[in-house]
């Protein structure tokens, strides 16, 4: 490990988990390498779960699937998120299908396509319930109209009819159903207008694993490729996942300090008796979450320790009380919670991403995707697994 702190990423493990999540799912599966890959890169994960047969990938802005098809990524792609005067002519002339929402965004839309004399594939959102992107049902028919006309006169093509899911996580929750209905009712509707999407798509990873109905001809899978559990379990143990990010560190100042020291800002802790404080060089700059202080532990000489006092934006303190640290000691922030004590079998692991998210009070998709740029990526492929 060459800078201060590294972001491991277990590119078998991302593929192992596209595995497990379409054996689960049966169904096509976008992986979604939005805000760069949760974290992780998004083009190494995006040649991972495509080698390992993801059909799709999925991102937000064009910049993002632009930059996917500069890598060499052939396969479809769908950019969902843009400004209704969004430089759409990029989008058509690399292939990416464009999901739209509105008819000011489809009028611009069509409009690329025409003039580029190549019809833009469209992928109709409707609202089932989120209330975020997505047509409502009141403005659907318009938009059904509008794409309909567009599609006679070869402007779009019309490959999708789609809607995301408010309450995916909540096993059983009457949302999920009633979005099921409303989105077939869209479905229908779109149909009816003499529109032939190839492709409906509804759930994302939650809902793949749980909701059989929820999933159509295609799951869009976030979370869980990067082998964070959606429903909140400390390991994917169920279904099978691994968490793919080991962030990493190593201590960079070692001290034995009295009784009654006060350890960084603040001070909010003060030391009860002697003890070794151990500097470790990522704060919250690089994406740990100041609000996970006094919970937040690391793994350090096969144990969990405690971050102390407040963490700074460039560090924080470890309280190693009376292990034996040395200068440039590894410390794993977080990683698959599977690096447990051998001495103490079924003893503690390091911990997780998951654990990060509840210290802080937030998800780990948070966490994941505020690991910041100081971090350096690096890979683990799948012919290198140590595990
Ligand atoms: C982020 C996102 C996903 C992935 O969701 P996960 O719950 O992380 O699987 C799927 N669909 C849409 C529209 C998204 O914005």
């Amino acid at each position: 490990m060459s800078g201060p702190a590294e972001a491991v990423v277990d590119l078998a493990a991302v593929a192992s988990n596209l595995r497990a999540i379409a054996a689960t799912a049966r169904t096509d599966l976008m992986a979604v390498v939005k805000a760069d890959g949760f974290g992780h890169g998004a083009v190494p994960v995006a040649r991972a779960a495509v080698a390992a047969g993801a059909a799709w990938l999925g991102v937000t802005s064009a910049a993002e699937a632009l930059s996917l098809r500069s890598a060499g990524l052939t396969v479809p792609i769908l950019s969902w998120l843009h400004p209704h005067d969004e430089d759409f002519a990029r989008l058509v002339a690399a292939r990416i299908d464009i999901g739209v929402s509105s008819v000011a965004h489809l009028h611009a839309v069509a409009g690329a396509g025409a003039r580029l004399g190549v019809p833009a594939a469209v992928q109709l959102k409707v609202d089932t319930g989120l209330s975020r992107n997505g047509a409502t049902r009141e403005d659907w028919p318009e938009l059904i109209a509008w794409a309909r006309k567009y599609e006679v006169e070869g402007g779009i093509r019309v490959s999708a009819v789609w809607s995301h899911l408010v309450n995916a996580e909540a096993p059983g929750h009457p949302s999920v159903a009633r979005q099921v209905e409303a989105f077939e009712e869209a479905l229908r509707f779109a149909r009816g207008a003499g529109l032939h999407p190839r492709l409906a798509h509804l759930a994302n990873s939650a809902a793949a694993l749980i909701a059989p109905r929820t999933r159509f001809d295609l799951c869009r899978i976030g979370v869980a490729l990067y082998g964070v559990d959606p429903f909140g379990a400390m390991s994917g143990g169920e279904f099978g996942l691994r968490p793919a990010m080991t962030l990493r560190s190593r201590v960079i100042n070692v001290k034995r300090v009295p009784a009654g020291t006060g350890v960084s800002y603040g001070p909010d802790f003060v030391t009860t008796r002697p003890t070794t404080l151990a500097l470790l060089p990522v704060g919250f700059g690089d994406g740990l979450p100041r609000a996970a202080q006094g919970r937040a532990r690391v793994w350090l000489g096969g144990q969990r320790r405690p971050i102390v006092g407040r963490i700074a934006m460039d560090q924080c303190v470890i309280d190693a009380g009376d292990l034996p640290v040395a200068l440039g000691d590894p410390v794993v922030v977080f990683g698959p919670g599977t690096d447990a004590a051998w001495t103490v079998p079924c003893g503690p692991t390091e911990p997780t991403v998951a654990e990060w998210a509840r210290w802080a009070g937030t998800n780990p998709h948070e966490v994941l995707t505020g690991i910041g740029a100081r971090v350096k990526r690096s890979y683990l492929s799948e012919r290198v697994e140590t595990r």
